[in-house]
């Protein structure tokens, strides 16, 4: 009886032993945004995806080595074509990084014909393959829009997941098209505004991002999310950017949310590949995906 329980116990945790997954993604959009996505190509604009080649992501470095924090780095083709030496630090730097395609100009595809977002997909999984010795297995659709052939081309280059939906806030299978189509064979890493530093903090010239939130305001959302994954055995998925949250502000509060979630027992600190793979398995396990 003692042994049955137990081997439930351990079925239902990650790795078998974890009550909770965190996993962290970083976005190193860098120029890319401001080009790619607003169509801005001036340098005021741009210089603020610099300062997140500056300032951004040596200090996300700086605090995940501290704290030993895993993370999957969302990178277009182009911060690596323009900002080689910032890729060079991930690349040394990081704690088991998981390298994702994030666009090649950060371009939305949610037009793209599917011969275009092919090619684009091919060249720019080439440019991240060949810089990080490593091919992208994760997927996150500029700005969270996945394309009407995205799905596709995703199983087509044999994705392990993909970071674009909203559809829960822990890992699921995703069913493109929407709702009635097939279930897909990659998992999804869902992604939410709530879990985004850009909403809060990135000043934009539109009324849906004033940004200028507090630090603290932000913080209770996060631990309160956090809390409730923690209760519920789930996952807290985070996006970052590091041209948003960089500065010394946020970067206080980010810190203070890792020590929060440090301070308690039993969480899994994980990639989004790892964290899907282990979705995966555990799926398989218990007869679910087929
Ligand atoms: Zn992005």
């Amino acid at each position: 009886m003692k042994g049955r329980v137990a081997k439930e116990k351990a079925e239902g945790a990650w790795k078998g032993k974890y009550r909770c997954a965190v996993t962290f993604s970083v976005d190193v959009d860098c120029e890319s945004l401001w080009c790619g996505t607003f169509k801005l190509t001036t340098p005021s604009p741009l210089s603020r995806g610099e300062f997140g080649a500056r300032a951004g992501v040596p200090r996300l470095l700086e605090l995940f080595e501290k704290y030993e924090v895993p993370a999957s780095w969302f990178i277009p083709a182009q911060t690596v074509e323009e900002r080689p030496e910032t890729c060079e630090a991930i690349k040394r730097r990081a704690l088991r990084p998981d390298i994702a395609y994030h666009g090649y100009y950060h371009e939305s595809v949610l037009n793209l014909p599917l011969d275009e977002e092919r090619d684009l997909m091919k060249r720019g999984m080439k440019v991240l393959g060949e810089f990080f010795e490593q091919v992208p297995r994760g997927n996150r659709s500029p700005p969270f829009a996945l394309g009407p052939n995205t799905a596709d081309l995703l199983e087509e280059f044999g994705y392990t997941y993909d970071s674009s939906l909203f559809g829960h806030d822990e890992p699921y299978r995703p069913r493109v098209p929407y709702a009635k189509g097939r279930l897909r064979n990659f998992v999804e890493v869902p992604v939410c505004w709530e879990l985004d530093d850009a909403p809060y903090f990135m000043f934009n010239f539109f009324p849906y991002m004033s940004g200028f939130c507090a630090p603290s305001h932000v913080s209770e959302i996060w631990k309160a999310e956090f809390d409730g994954s923690y209760a519920n055995g789930a996952c807290f998925i985070l996006v970052l950017h590091p041209q948003v949250i960089g500065r010394y502000s946020r970067m206080q509060m980010l810190e203070d949310l890792i020590r929060y979630i440090k301070k308690r027992p039993d969480v899994w600190w994980a990639n989004h590949l790892e964290v899907a793979e282990e979705w995966k398995r555990r799926q398989v396990g218990k007869g679910l995906w087929k």
